[in-house]
């Protein structure tokens, strides 16, 4: 398939073709090298264009690479987005993806019990989706730190404006280490959006569907 362009794993490729995925959208053709160069990302893209994988196949690709010693209580990539729902289909996504590659992932949202979500993150993570509010709750009682994390994605910023949980991902940026990629992806461009991107990302490579 025309994922064998990108050079991910073997075992991604598989799993890729065995959901039919032929070819891969036009966000994923020009997402994908960028971010397995590195580089920080400003996506203007909608849900429906295939941007869960064009964010999370460089991470997969890359942790499943390259194992390192993860801090207990932390995590190596943090993904961030609005809504439960989204939360657990980015989730499900990306463990039918990293099948096999032995990543650790967790999935944290309010409304259910905390204590399974600590137990997950006290192993250490390569991935976690996470909404804000859960989140903040387990940074201010110490179930979390972000001393192993390398990789940040915030999903659907505009939502999260027109939500209200703009000064929750904001209390989020500020626990996170300086030094890291960060992806930002958002529908649409308001001003707030432009002045926390201006401030999150470093030379970041712009690309709008
Ligand atoms: P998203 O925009 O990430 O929510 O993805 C929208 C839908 O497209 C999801 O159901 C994905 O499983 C599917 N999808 C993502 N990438 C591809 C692809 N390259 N080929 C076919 N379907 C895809």
């Amino acid at each position: 398939s025309e994922f064998k362009a990108f050079s991910l794993l073997t075992s991604i490729i598989e799993r890729l073709n065995l959901k039919g995925y032929i070819q891969p959208t036009p966000i994923q053709k020009a997402c994908i090298p960028l971010l397995i160069n590195g580089n920080d990302l400003l996506g203007i893209a909608q849900t429906g264009t295939g941007k869960t994988a064009a964010f999370s196949l460089p991470i997969i690709n890359n942790f499943g690479q390259n194992k390192t010693e993860i801090n207990a209580k932390s995590t190596r990539s943090l993904i961030l987005t609005p809504t439960r729902e989204l939360a657990s289909q980015i989730m499900q996504n990306i463990d039918d993806y990293a099948n096999g590659l032995g990543l650790k992932t967790q999935v944290v949202y309010g409304g259910v019990g905390r204590q399974g979500q600590v137990d997950a993150i006290a192993l250490g993570l390569d991935i976690l989706v996470a909404t804000p509010g859960r989140l903040l709750d387990l940074i201010e009682t110490g179930d979390i730190n972000f001393k192993s994390l390398e990789v940040f994605v915030l999903d659907e910023a505009d939502t999260m404006l027109d939500m209200g949980f703009f000064n929750d991902v904001q209390n989020i940026i500020a626990k996170l280490p300086k030094r890291r990629q960060t992806l930002l992806f958002s529908a649409t461009m308001p001003a707030e959006i432009e002045v926390l991107a201006q401030a999150i990302l470093t030379d970041p490579k712009k690309v709008q569907i």
